[in-house]
């Protein structure tokens, strides 16, 4: 099977899971390019896409859209999802629990995906993968995990209440086709922490 076929059937299960919590609203499963390099991921679906059942379509996926578009990509050229699938109520923040329980699920998509660079929006997303980084001291920083480079960022909605937050964003926007570009660099001359599964170390840049 191919990547699509894969993430159709995984689509499949998880709306077909009795087990995951938040059952109440709208499977958000994600979309874009499951070719392409870069990943973003950020918390759980909101109000509007919980509507629409597609990630990043309110406010703030709007500007997760116009930062994309300004370096001249398309947003259906990367990939969006988010690390919790269905809306909590109020858009409150995902629990612990739900996270949890949706982990093994976000786990065998970004498999199926396999993307160069993932960038984790927001602390819960980025807590995800580097359990102990902070995001103001690590936004913007790129860190390697395993095969992959994972690079923080602010989340957009945060960006949206405050000029410096989105001046940040918008920096560490503008560094992804270099990062893009020298991905297999990058790999090539950082090795993965001794042991597999452990945290990753010192951010490469
Ligand atoms: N915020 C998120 O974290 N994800 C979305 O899909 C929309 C808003």
């Amino acid at each position: 099977m191919g990547k699509i076929e894969d993430l159709k059937a995984l689509e499949a299960e998880m709306a077909a899971d009795g087990t995951l919590p938040l059952r109440g609203a709208n499977l958000v499963f994600g979309e874009g390019d499951p070719d392409a390099a870069v990943c973003f991921i950020g918390e759980a679906p909101g109000f509007h896409e919980d509507q629409q059942k597609r990630p990043f379509v309110g406010r703030a996926g709007q500007l997760l859209t116009r930062l994309i578009e300004e370096l001249g990509w398309k947003r259906g050229e990367v990939y969006i999802t988010n690390i919790v699938k269905r809306r909590p109520p109020d858009n409150r923040d995902p629990l612990p629990e739900e996270i949890e329980a949706y982990r093994p699920y976000l786990a065998r998509q970004i498999e199926i995906l396999d993307p160069k660079i993932i960038a984790p929006l927001g602390r819960f997303s980025m807590n995800y993968f580097l359990p102990a980084a902070k995001i103001t001291r690590d936004q913007g920083k790129l860190f390697r995990v395993g095969r992959r480079l994972v690079y923080p960022l602010f989340h957009p909605a945060a960006a949206l209440r405050s000029t410096e937050t989105m001046g940040a964003l918008r920096a560490s926007f503008l560094r992804f086709p270099d990062i893009v570009a020298r991905y297999r660099d990058l790999i090539a001359k950082n090795p993965p922490a001794v042991q597999e599964g452990a945290p990753p170390q010192n951010p490469l840049f």
